[in-house]
C-alpha cells in the first residue's frame, strides 16, 4: 500500500503504491480514481481501506485539472470533492490526497504551525506555478518554515514532448528541460518542482529520483498504460 510512509513534527505524510487495493484488471489493485472507467464503489473502497490504515477521521480529495488554484481542506463541505490542484489541511485528523499517474505528487509539510498540503504538478502546472501558489497559501496561515517530499512520476529520459512544448517549458522553468533516452524533447517535470522548491528556499527530499512511473510496474502510467489507467497517490494529515 505504501512505498513511503514518514511523521515529521505533528504531520504524517504518505506515497502509496498499487498494492493493497481491490481493484482488479488495468487498475490493480490500489486504484485511487474513477476518472478511468473503475467502479466507483470498488474506488470508494480503496479509498477508505487508505483512510482507515491511515486512521483518518476524514481524506478530502479534488478534481484535478491542471490549473493553480488552491483549497483548504477545512473549507470543503462534507461529501464535496473541489476542482483543485493543491489542497491544505490544518486540522488534526483531516487527511489531503493527490491521485497521480505520470504527474508529479508533492507533499509540504510546515515545521513551525501544523499545517500540511499535497499538490498536482504536470507539465501545465509546473509553468503556472501551483507549487507556488500552495506554499504561497500556507504562508499566510503562518508557517514560514517548510519542508517537501516530491513523489514518483514519469522521468525526463521517458517524457517525451514536442520540440516547441519542451522548449515552451523550459522557457519558465529552465531546469525542466530534459532529453529522452532515444535522443529527442523532453521534459522532467521532476526536477522542475524541485527547482521551484529549492528557489523557495524549501528543503526537499526527492523520494521520486529514481522511481519513474512510465519504467516502474509498482506505480499506475498514463503514458505507459493509456486511459484505463489508475491513479495512485500522496497524502498529508495533520496528528
Ligand atoms: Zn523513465
Amino acid at each position: 500500500m505504501f512505498l513511503h510512509r514518514e511523521t515529521v513534527g505533528r504531520v504524517e505524510l504518505a506515497f502509496t503504491d498499487r498494492e493493497g487495493g481491490l481493484s482488479v484488471g488495468p487498475w490493480t489493485s490500489l486504484n485511487l480514481s474513477t476518472s478511468n472507467g473503475d467502479d466507483s464503489a470498488v474506488v470508494q473502497h480503496n479509498i477508505d481501506l487508505l483512510a482507515a490504515e491511515l486512521e483518518l477521521d476524514r481524506l478530502v480529495r479534488m478534481t484535478q485539472v491542471h490549473g493553480a488554484d488552491v483549497v483548504w481542506a477545512d473549507e470543503v463541505p462534507d461529501g464535496q470533492i473541489p476542482v483543485a490542484d493543491a489542497l491544505l489541511t490544518d486540522r488534526p485528523g483531516v487527511g489531503v490526497l493527490v491521485r497521480v499517474a505520470d504527474c508529479t505528487p508533492v507533499i509540504l509539510v510546515g515545521l513551525d504551525e501544523p499545517v500540511a498540503g499535497v499538490v498536482h504538478c504536470g507539465r501545465e502546472g509546473l509553468v503556472r506555478g501551483v507549487v507556488m501558489a500552495a506554499v504561497a497559501a500556507m504562508r499566510e496561515r503562518g508557517t514560514e518554515s517548510m519542508e517537501a517530499w516530491v513523489g514518483p512520476r514519469a522521468c525526463g529520459s521517458c517524457y517525451e514532448l514536442p520540440e516547441d512544448m519542451a522548449d515552451a517549458v523550459a522557457a519558465v522553468v529552465p531546469e525542466a528541460r530534459s532529453t529522452t533516452s532515444w535522443g529527442t524533447a523532453a521534459v522532467d517535470v521532476g526536477a522542475g518542482v524541485v527547482a521551484q522548491l529549492r528557489a523557495l528556499g524549501i528543503p526537499t527530499t526527492d523520494i521520486g529520483a529514481d522511481q519513474c512511473t512510465i519504467e516502474d510496474q509498482r506505480f499506475f502510467s498514463y503514458r505507459r498504460q493509456g486511459q484505463a489507467s489508475g491513479r495512485f497517490g500522496a497524502i498529508a494529515v495533520v496528528r
